[in-house]
């Protein structure tokens, strides 16, 4: 099943709103969909092509750059109305690369979870010092430091699990924004963790 129709499909199971990570779906009663801010005042500005969240996701309220898009630290102050289905997975890949594709394959059993010992082993150059080096200790402070302080995901390559839907206490059916694999800051904050720790 593509990806359009999957997504459909799991969208049909409820009326939603849909939470994920720090934005909101909504359907409307013409069968397309509205995507905000959770954090939204008052009024957002309102938007139809979501080809402007490009600049939305970037940069953060302090005019700072985001290069972790799972960080909860997305600008507020927009909404995105009349969404077609593919303007919605669209805006949303924007936002949450890959999110809604992980999701699905979760659901259907299909996501390949990597292991953080095989994402290490597989570094080159200057980031092989994370296989040879780093300690049980340092993977865990720079899972507290990085993912933990900072980052929305569930950390499946470590572990962590999806909670059942009935232990969530939200309002809103809550699509998981899913980590199946350690990222690349992670693994440079690995290498920085043991490079401080050597000096
Ligand atoms: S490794 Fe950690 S910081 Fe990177 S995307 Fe996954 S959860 Fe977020």
């Amino acid at each position: 099943m593509k990806t359009a129709q999957a997504f459909q499909y799991k969208l049909s199971e409820s009326n939603g709103p849909w939470l994920i990570g720090q934005v909101l779906i909504s359907k409307n009663s013409d069968s397309t969909y509205s995507l905000s801010h959770i954090a939204n005042d008052q009024k957002p500005e309102l938007f139809h092509d979501p080809v402007i969240l490009r600049k939305w996701v970037n940069i953060d309220e302090k005019g700072e750059y985001r290069p972790l898009k799972g960080e909860g630290n997305l600008k507020p102050g927009w909404k995105l109305d009349a969404l077609s289905l593919d303007a919605l997975i669209f805006a949303l890949n924007v936002i949450y690369p890959t999110a809604i594709a992980n999701w699905l394959h979760y659901d259907a059993n299909s996501l390949r979870i990597t292991p953080f010992q095989e994402t290490a082993a597989r570094q080159t150059g200057m980031y092989r010092v994370v296989a040879r080096q780093l300690t049980d200790q340092q993977l865990q402070e720079v899972e507290r430091e990085t993912c933990g302080i900072k980052c929305l995901k569930i950390r499946l390559w470590n572990g962590q699990v999806v909670e059942p839907k009935e232990k969530q206490d939200k309002q809103e059916d809550h699509i998981p924004l899913l980590c199946p694999e350690a990222c690349n800051l992670f693994v440079a904050a690995c290498r920085s963790k043991i490079k401080s720790k050597a000096q």
